[in-house]
């Protein structure tokens, strides 16, 4: 699939719930939350559907997120379900990794193929900071059964403030050195002020080689991060759905303010 400006479109990230077990400061308010209802949130069978039909046009490479993806129900069912599609090359999930030592071994199974840790410092107390609450000793464990499973390459995405000089980032350098662990920093993004800049380490921020389309946890199809363009999968039909985002993806982020990373997916 190209697009108006030529990109090709093949990567589709699915965001399968808008809830968390975490509440990053950066990412969720702590209250006040208003979650989707369970029968807005599409089922397994849709979101397999949908993904069959994204790949017939040029999907090739996909990634499930959230929320914290592994807080949805059976989700190593739907890995199976989307490891069993002809044409996905790369299934991948980024995931908090808090639940994954569960997981990990059930997940690879399923085939999943690598996993994406959101880890922001190696300190303790910070960490339980940051996430209002976490244990990061759960998220190393997380790790560990990621490597052990053989989900790799394992990648730890560190979001910054501002660079990768600040002490929290530099920990996590030194960790993911030791440990073999490939990074990517994430400067601190603002949908609603549309602030964003390129993902040191990745490919992500690059409006001029975005390859990405969108799947909310509610079916809205979404061509662009940083925009509040989105198309009802269930409203209009999954192919045409695909059709509208791909052609009216704008050549370049802006803002969204109706959108929120946590229901999104990053
Ligand atoms: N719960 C999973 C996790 O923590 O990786 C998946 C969903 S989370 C919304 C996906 C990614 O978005 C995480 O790496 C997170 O750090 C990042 N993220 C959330 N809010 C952000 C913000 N304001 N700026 C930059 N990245 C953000």
């Amino acid at each position: 699939m190209l697009d108006r400006y030529n990109r090709k479109i093949n990567y589709l990230r699915i965001s399968v719930t808008d809830r968390c077990n975490l509440r990053c400061r950066y990412c969720m308010p702590e209250e006040g939350i208003v979650l989707l209802s369970h029968k807005d949130i599409l089922s397994f069978d849709e979101i397999a559907r949908f993904t069959e039909t994204a790949v017939e046009y040029g999907i090739d490479k996909v990634r499930i997120t959230g929320g914290e993806p592994l807080v949805r129900r059976d989700i190593v069912t739907l890995v199976r379900m989307l490891a069993g599609i002809k044409g996905i090359n790369d299934l991948s999930m980024t995931t908090n990794g808090t639940l994954l030592s569960n997981f990990a071994t059930d997940l690879r199974e399923a085939g999943l193929q690598r996993v994406n840790i959101s880890l922001d410092t190696t300190d303790h107390e910070r960490f339980a900071e940051i996430t209002r609450g976490g244990d990061l000793n759960d998220v190393f464990k997380g790790i560990e059964a990621a490597v052990t499973a053989g989900l790799l390459p394992v990648k730890i995405n560190c979001v910054v403030v501002n660079s990768k000089d600040e002490e929290d980032a530099r920990q996590i350098a030194g960790y993911c050195h030791k440990n073999n662990l490939e990074i990517r920093y994430i400067r601190q993004m603002d949908l609603i002020n549309g602030h964003f800049s390129l993902v040191e380490g990745g490919t992500g921020g690059n409006c001029t080689i975005c390859n990405r389309l969108r799947l909310t946890a509610n079916g809205r199809l979404k061509p662009c991060l940083f925009n509040d363009l989105d198309f009802n999968i269930r409203e209009i039909g999954y192919a045409e759905a695909i059709r509208r985002a791909v052609d009216l993806k704008p050549e370049c982020g802006s803002n969204n303010v109706t959108g929120k990373f946590y229901n999104i997916g990053g």
